[in-house]
């Protein structure tokens, strides 16, 4: 980890978008974000998501992923983790575990890091933090094989693409007590084809997932989804705005 890293993850006094001082998030970069609180089903699970996926939020996610910018990942993280309290509220169980969705292991290797490991590990360690809740990480889900990039896929030819691509750890019976909620976590879902496979490999892993959530959804999968485009739904993404209404 780099001096800038460490300095970023202690002292993170710039806006995570833009770089102005002094600020999580500047007022202009804040008003790019727009808050996500539809409510959808995605392969018969609620989808959760903090964001809808546009310019600015798309800067976070590209920075948080590919510059391995802690803030960025650290601030998704806040704002899924306020997602999280609705999912609590429909849920209400003990306790939660996070599954993150895997990137391939060209991808991880490049970057030197699982990106969606070290957001489902922010945002466990937030969801603990403010919510009170126990919340733990388990990457139980691994790459089968190399997947071509999908995006320049149909959402059919995408489905074809990813179909075996994962494969998940079987389930070891737990002796914890009470009930623990299982959540798949990614950081972008666009036409929910990933998301499928991953339901598929946890399944034959004796998974059953509750929910889903990410960082941010794409139009074009609401659009097929709710039919809902995004300048219809223009907007400030402010924090509180995540909480459960
Ligand atoms: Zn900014």
């Amino acid at each position: 980890m780099s001096f800038a890293e460490i300095r970023s993850l202690l002292y993170p006094t710039q806006c995570v978008a833009c770089g102005a001082g002094n600020v999580e998030i500047c007022p202009r970069c804040e008003s790019g974000l727009v808050s996500f609180r539809n409510e959808v089903t995605l392969h018969q699970l609620p989808l959760y998501s903090a964001l809808y996926y546009n310019e600015t939020s798309s800067h976070l996610i590209l920075a948080a992923k590919e510059s391995n910018d802690r803030a960025c990942a650290r601030y998704l993280a806040s704002l899924m983790a306020m997602r999280f309290s609705r999912i609590h509220r429909d849920l209400s169980l003990d306790r939660y575990l996070l599954i993150p969705i895997p990137s391939s292991r060209k991808a991880d290797r490049r970057r030197g890091f699982a990106h969606t490991v070290v957001l489902s590990k922010l945002l466990a360690h937030e969801v603990e933090r403010s919510i009170g809740l126990s919340c733990r990480v388990l990457p139980l889900l691994a790459p089968t094989r190399a997947i071509a990039d999908q995006s320049r896929l149909t959402a059919q030819q995408r489905q074809r693409n990813i179909y075996g691509a994962f494969t998940a750890q079987s389930r070891v019976r737990s002796d914890r007590r009470g009930a623990e909620g299982i959540i798949v976590v990614d950081d972008l879902v666009t036409t929910g084809s990933t998301m499928g496979e991953a339901l598929r490999a946890l399944k034959v892993a004796s998974y059953e997932p509750d929910a889903l959530l990410s960082a941010c959804v794409a139009g074009r999968f609401l659009a097929n989804k709710i039919g809902t485009s995004l300048p219809a739904l223009r907007g400030t993404a402010k924090k509180e705005e995540l909480w459960p209404c």
